[in-house]
């Protein structure tokens, strides 16, 4: 018997449930987890647990089985949701892209990578070189940026610090001709503290380190393999210790004179920058400032030095790691591609982008983080209905809407022009004089004192759980998050002294000079103030939900069932939330509404019409469209199947695993 018809896992498919209720969607998840099935669906849509072990179900005759094959006719598995990306972009010569999400150590960037080792596994049959250049790149790219971007924190130990969406580009063969990658919001501030238990990024620590690849001659080598240079190598090497080194630097006072109490450093500081040691010392300790016509230099307190030194150190990795990405884009690019030639380039997309988050303490990275996962939600919403309205549309068979939490409101309240909080923020960034995260507070008490989804403890003051001038609290469509407003208008202006950039620039490495181009200008030269890095994200977050959007998507949805990384243990609370906000219940009965199959009347010939005389082997009916009504009202099917222009939808899978049942019995 079919995998999917054996009650033994549990069900394969949420949509055949027999209740739709949060505890029967549990209840199976739970099996099957425990039976070893840790992916599902919901109609298309891959529901992933993380097993928290080694499965042998990933190797090349697993891939075998799924190369070419329709969702339905395997168990569920990454491998379906990628080949079925892959045939769509192919044969209908599409855009598509797969959604990973969940939360931190719910499995994202292992099954990002799955799907690349399945894609890259199943395309250049004909072993052209350049495309089996263009593949190893794209894969040795991921051990490269987890080395510079992921962490070990106290949910993962191989924790993902910024959000990356890849394209991989494709020929008219289907085979993969390069790629690029955007990388969004790196968590910066890990390169100067690090929560208790918790890492700096893996590519400070040497080989004797827990994971291979935290091993910093094998990151060298795959930089290597992928094409930067010797220099660009040893430069990175050389941030890599000027950052460690920048942390041990300590600021004093003797008097009115602030210093550099280890001063040993700073001329080690100066080799590794390739710049002379007096200008290192001069960058740390003053500051240049325009005043009217003059110029002059403004000697730093001991707390603004150090704060000049972190910001710093914070500047340099973040600019590394974008650098880093920069570099591989340009390598693997798809180059002299003629479009005249080899018709349009097709591209896949992957992302594997931060989950929603609740912490303790939430700042403004949670809030970013959050407030990225309310757009990707919102796109969710708009392209599970849309696409499936439009299909029935277009094909003129009869829908009936479907009620869905609505999260607009929520997207509106962190991005509108003028009144969303990103505009707030940025606003009180904008005054002159000192400005203080509590004016920032106030600000939004006065601004969003009705909004439905915000409040703060000004505005029910009974609230014990928020403190009055520190917190807000948003309710998010996944839930409550209390954000604390500490750290918020620093970490939105993230200002580097433009001295410390001229002294970057002024270096005698032309590959850290190249880093730094706005280094160039002098300080009464600088007049536009830089985007704050709310305004930054937002329209970071923007072009990418746009770009999903022009293209045909698929999800993966990640679960985390334990916080002890256990492979053994199902939290029954945890993995309900999880369902819960990821809305997993309400797409599974948009799904029931709707059809769970559709297929082309050829192509649903092609694969049943042994199991009807009337179609085997051939038909003499005026068209295929009368052969498949034909096809099942001789099964007795007729009931669960609605006929379109070009295709026949049927409702339930359970329907399409009988005709499956009934080929092999042929
Ligand atoms: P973050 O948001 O913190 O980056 P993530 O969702 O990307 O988290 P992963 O790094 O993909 O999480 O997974 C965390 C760990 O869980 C992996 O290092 C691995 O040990 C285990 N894991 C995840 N998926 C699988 C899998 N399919 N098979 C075996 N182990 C897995
Ligand atoms: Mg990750």
């Amino acid at each position: 018997m079919a995998e999917h018809e054996s009650l033994e896992f549990g069900k394969a498919d949420f949509v055949l449930l027999d209740n739709v209720s949060l505890e029967e969607f549990l209840a199976n998840l739970k099996l099957r987890f425990e039976k070893g099935r840790i992916y599902s669906y919901i109609g298309e849509v891959v529901v992933s647990v993380n097993p928290y072990r080694a499965m042998n179900i990933y190797g090349r005759d697993t891939i075998e089985q799924y190369k070419g094959r329709e969702l339905y006719e395997r168990p569920p598995h990454l491998f379906a949701i990628a080949d079925a990306a892959y045939k769509a972009m192919k044969r209908r010569n599409k855009d598509t892209c797969i959604v990973i999400s969940g939360e931190s150590g719910a499995g994202k960037t292992e099954a990002s990578k799955y799907i690349m080792q399945y894609i890259a596994a199943i395309t250049n049959p004909s072993q052209r070189a350049e495309v089996e250049r263009v593949k190893n790149m794209l894969l040795k790219s991921n051990c490269v940026l987890e080395a510079f971007g992921n962490a070990k924190t106290n949910r993962n130990d191989n924790s993902s610090r910024f959000g990356k969406y890849m394209d991989i580009n494709f020929d008219f063969k289907g085979d993969p001709i390069g790629g690029h990658i955007n990388n969004y919001l790196l968590e910066k501030s890990r390169v100067i503290f690090q929560q208790e238990g918790e890492r700096s990024f893996h590519s400070f620590y040497q080989p004797d380190a827990c994971r291979p690849v935290a091993d910093f001659k094998a990151v060298a080598d795959a930089m290597k393999v992928i094409g930067f240079t010797t220099e660009e190598i040893h430069t990175v090497y050389k941030i890599l210790a000027t950052i460690l080194h920048l942390g041990n630097l300590k600021f004093g006072n003797d008097g009115d004179v602030t210093l550099i109490e280890n001063s040993k450093l700073v001329a080690v500081l100066g080799e590794l920058l390739s710049t002379k040691e007096e200008n290192v010392e001069k960058a740390l300790l003053y500051r240049t400032v325009a005043t009217g016509r003059d110029v002059i230099d403004k000697q730093h307190t001991d707390q603004e030095a150090s704060y000049g030194r972190d910001a710093l150190a914070k500047a340099i990795y973040e600019r590394l790691f974008c650098w880093i990405v920069g570099r591989i884009n340009d390598i693997i690019e798809v180059k002299n591609y003629d479009a005249r030639i080899h018709g349009k380039n097709t591209v896949i997309g992957v992302l594997d982008i931060y989950g929603f988050e609740i912490f303790q303490n939430n700042s403004f990275e949670q809030f970013c983080i959050n407030y990225c996962n309310e757009k990707l939600q919102q796109l969710f919403i708009q392209l599970v209905l849309k696409q499936e309205q439009e299909e029935y549309q277009r094909e003129g068979i009869p829908w009936k809407h479907i009620d869905y939490f609505n999260n607009q409101i929520i997207v509106d309240l962190v991005e509108l022009q003028h009144k969303g909080i990103f505009s707030v923020l940025d606003e009180a960034c904008m005054n002159v004089g000192k400005v203080t995260d509590e004016m920032f507070l106030q600000a939004l008490n006065s601004k969003l004192a009705k909004h439905a989804h915000y409040t703060s403890r000004k505005l029910s003051p009974t609230d014990k759980s928020l403190e009055f001038d520190r917190d807000f609290r948003i309710r998010h469509y996944a839930g409550d998050v209390v954000y604390s407003v500490l750290g918020f208008i620093d970490k939105n202006k993230d200002t580097l002294f433009q001295d410390f950039k001229r002294l970057l620039y002024n270096s005698s490495n032309p590959v850290l000079k190249a880093m730094w181009p706005e280094g160039k200008l002098s300080i009464t030269e600088v007049t536009k103030r830089p985007l704050t890095a709310a305004t930054l994200f937002k329209n970071s977050m923007i072009s990418l939900v746009e770009n999903l959007a022009s293209k045909e998507p698929y999800y993966v949805r990640c679960i985390k069932p334990n916080d002890v990384k256990s492979p053994l243990l199902f939290e029954y609370e945890r993995c309900k939330h999880q369902v819960e906000y990821l809305g997993l219940l309400e797409n599974v009965r948009v799904r029931r509404a709707g059809f769970a199959n559709r297929q082309t009347y050829p192509r649903f010939l092609q694969r049943y019409k042994m199991i009807s005389e009337f179609t085997w082997p051939n038909h003499d009916l005026p068209s295929d469209r009368e052969a498949v009504k034909r096809l099942l009202q001789g099964c007795g099917f007729e009931h669960d199947v609605a006929y379109g222009k070009t295709k026949v939808f049927i409702r339930t899978p359970r329907t399409i695993f009988s005709l499956e049942e009934q080929r092999a019995e042929m």
